[in-house]
């Protein structure tokens, strides 16, 4: 028998097929241990074969035989080919995506219980062996656990009656996962009209892609659910992909309580075992949904039936570490080869699903009403402007104090959503104007007051608090920009009798960390929650009548094409977290710039409007979806070997520039926004196109230029340009 086997090599001088001499037993799918290079190394099984491809003689057998059932399902090689294309990388990268990281090189594996049971005749054991029989009397109420029975009766006693064949040992697999907590509580819903409706829709649909913009609270989640559960009975499995799962636990026990162990969760709160554990569960066949993050669309299912992605818009379905792939467009293979539908859903979707639902190429869903009619929540602009002429210099307006006030007297909650964790953005010499810059990173440093330190949100370095400035001395340091930190201190300030929780990277360490804060806010256990972009998603409080949105403006004045669409959609989301039960709702929306467009398409939960404002501006002005950002990053630890793969990087592009200058919009040659990061230097091309058409040879170039001093890589439409 001989194997095709890929070796476990990300390189792309080994990127082929080797071909070894294998057991019987062999699968393709299978992990080997093959003799490579003087090495023995991990390799995936592709296919196998009765007879080989070149001379026998010349063939190695493989070392090692790992799975007994193959790790890899067969739809993997079917999509490692167009992964390894798309995205220019060896095919050993693509197939590594469809193994959690704990599984390969063998750092997590079962773990099994030794157990122990009657197999032959207990008359074997002599009279004077009592201990034997006391374990034979044990053992015949029952199996039981090796250890704990060598404790009770003693080793020798055990080890005899294995000896004798009275007794023998046997492995079970031990299941790592936490099945427990959540799971009660759920009652089955009657569907409403709209609901049903949108079922039936997408079940009759002939389109791949559908999807669903619903505005929050419309009842999306639980469409979602009707079309696994229906996937189920039909015998087939499902993917439901969240943006992240730990951050909504309520959506988490709804799952359970729904579905019991066919679901297996993938969270970031899991160790490595419970995630290989989950991960074999969906392998073997005994879970049927694979429920996660991003990382999740590559679950080991066969015979999907339906592929859900929530919040599609969601700039966390983008993988920023190589292959850089955008989960919709995994998603969509894996659709097109389970022949089954990908369903999109959110109450904002991303301008490029939104296009292509209305030229047809995906089918749309259209949900306007929350769940029993509830009115969406006023939304109040508070204009920062007129607040500090008026002498308000707080980062609380008038409005928002009134409102607050107004919430806790009533007994209800509120939210206050900020983006940005510490106390303060900066501190600053009011003297030299010296700004607190990390040593490792070109960025300014955050001053965190719990902790009286200042650290560098880019790689955590922390640095002790200045007393004087380092430049001149001088002992005037102010603290500019606002954290999360110094709101929960002027709220206490305002409202003494209030209790305050904060939500962000510094308060939610430790492996539940989101799940204790977020569960104690939804026992009312707190009165306001003051947090980051963490609390913008899915949750569902039904007491929180009052959502605060201190820095709107924020995002707008990214230098970016999706900066209004960023806004936008994060207006929108926070303020949906805001009267989902019974009272109605009210948001109050803080900026310096209330007359800006995007704002005022928010406040009116105008989606179509802003939608077609944006769709005109973007082909006017020639940006995604009408053109394509190409960003070739050059990341190095020397600013010479950076500067060498760059000038490679540019010359080339703008070789092909030169045969078909049509095509290009834009292409120049800068240091990166951050000039440095984690003590790497950065720099890139950027490349605006009009087409897709030249993107394979930019793929290429940037392969070519990457070298052992020089990390070169494609970013396509980026979300983040910093
Ligand atoms: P979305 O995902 O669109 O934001 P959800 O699915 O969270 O909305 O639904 C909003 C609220 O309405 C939730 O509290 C949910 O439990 C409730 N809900 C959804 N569908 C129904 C239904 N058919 N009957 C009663 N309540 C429902
Ligand atoms: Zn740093």
């Amino acid at each position: 028998m001989y194997a095709k086997v890929i070796v476990d090599i990300a390189h792309s001088q080994v990127d082929r097929v080797f071909e070894y001499s294998c057991p019987e037993n062999t699968q393709a799918g299978c992990r080997v241990k093959v003799p490579f290079g003087g090495r023995v190394i991990e390799g995936f099984v592709i296919a196998v074969s009765q007879t080989p491809s070149f001379a026998a003689e010349k063939i190695k057998p493989v070392t090692s035989l790992y799975d007994e059932l193959p790790a890899l399902v067969p739809e993997c090689f079917a999509l490692m080919e167009s992964i390894a294309q798309r995205y220019r990388v060896p095919k050993a990268a693509s197939l590594r995506l469809f193994l959690p990281s704990e599984m390969r090189l063998g750092k997590v594996n079962e773990v099994f219980e030794k157990r122990i049971r009657l197999c032959g005749d207990i008359s074997l054991i002599g009279k004077a062996a009592k201990k034997q029989a006391e374990a034979a009397q044990l053992l015949s109420t029952g199996d039981t656990d090796f250890t704990s029975l060598c404790n009770k009766c003693g080793r020798v006693a055990v080890n005899a009656l294995i000896e004798k064949g009275v007794a023998e040992v046997y492995k079970v697999k031990r299941n790592r996962t936490p099945m427990s907590g959540g799971g009660e509580g759920f009652e089955k819903r009657i569907l409403t009209p709209a609901q049903k409706a949108a079922l039936d829709y997408i079940e009759r649909s002939d389109k791949r892609v559908q999807l669903i913009h619903g505005v929050t609270g419309s009842g999306k989640t639980e469409i979602y659910l009707n079309i696994i559960a229906e996937q189920l009975r039909r015998g087939k499995t499902a993917i439901f992909l969240v943006p992240e799962i730990s951050l909504t636990p309520q959506m988490l026990s709804q799952l359970r309580a729904r579905f019991g162990s066919e679901a297996a969760i993938m969270h970031s709160g899991l160790s490595a075992g419970e995630r290989f554990d989950e991960w074999w569960r969906l392998r073997s066949g005994e879970a049927k949904i694979a429920i996660g993050a991003r990382s999740a669309i590559f679950a080991p299912l066969e015979n999907i039936g339906a592929i859900i992605i929530d919040e599609e818009h969601d700039s966390s379905y983008r993988s920023e570490t190589a292959p850089r792939y955008s989960t919709v467009d995994i998603a969509t293979l894996r659709a097109e080869y389970n022949d089954c539908k990908l369903i999109l859903g959110s109450a904002t979707p991303s301008v490029e699903s939104y296009i292509a639902a209305t030229e047809g190429r995906y089918g749309l869903v259209t949900l306007t009403e929350r769940i029993n009619g509830k009115p969406m929540p006023e939304i109040i602009i508070a204009d920062m402007r007129k607040e500090i002429k008026r002498g308000n210099v707080s980062n609380l307006s008038r409005a928002l104090r009134e409102e607050l006030e107004k919430t806790l007297s009533s007994g209800n909650q509120a939210i206050i959503f900020l983006n940005r964790r510490g106390y303060s953005q900066t501190v600053i010499c009011a003297d030299c104007g010296y700004v607190a810059k990390c040593e490792n990173c070109d960025v300014s440093l955050t001053y965190h007051s719990e902790e009286n330190c200042l650290k560098c949100h880019y790689c955590g370095a922390k640095y002790r608090m200045l007393s004087a400035c380092p430049d001149c001395g001088g002992k005037h340091l102010r603290y500019s920009g606002t954290g999360t930190q110094r709101v929960v201190a002027e709220i206490k300030e305002l409202f003494p009798s209030a209790r305050v929780i904060r939500m962000d990277n510094d308060t939610v360490s430790g492996k539940d960390g989101h799940y204790k804060i977020l569960k104690s806010f939804s026992e009312k256990q707190a009165d306001i929650l003051v947090g980051t972009q963490m609390i913008a998603k899915g949750h569902d409080f039904p007491s929180v009548t009052l959502v605060g949105i201190l820095d709107a403006d924020m995002s707008l004045h990214f230098s970016d094409y999706r900066s209004g669409e960023r806004t936008f959609q994060l207006i929108t989301q926070v303020a949906g977290r805001s009267g989902r039960a019974g009272s109605k709702g009210k948001v109050v929306l803080q900026t310096y710039s209330p007359e800006n467009y995007i704002l005022r398409y928010a406040i009116s939960y105008d989606y179509k409007g802003f939608f077609e404002n944006e769709v005109k501006m973007r082909k006017a002005a020639l940006f995604p979806p009408y053109s394509l950002i190409c960003r070739v990053m050059v990341v190095a630890d020397k600013d010479e070997s950076a500067l060498e793969a760059l000038k490679k990087v540019y010359l080339a592009i703008e070789e092909i520039r030169k045969s078909d200058s049509d095509e290009f919009i834009f292409l120049n040659k800068m240091h990166s926004p951050i000039k440095k990061i984690q003590n790497k230097v950065r720099y890139q091309v950027l490349a605006r196109l009009k087409s897709d058409k030249y993107l394979k040879d930019i793929y290429d170039i940037a392969v070519g230029a990457s070298n052992a001093d020089a990390l070169v890589y494609v970013e396509e439409n980026p979300v983040n340009l910093s």
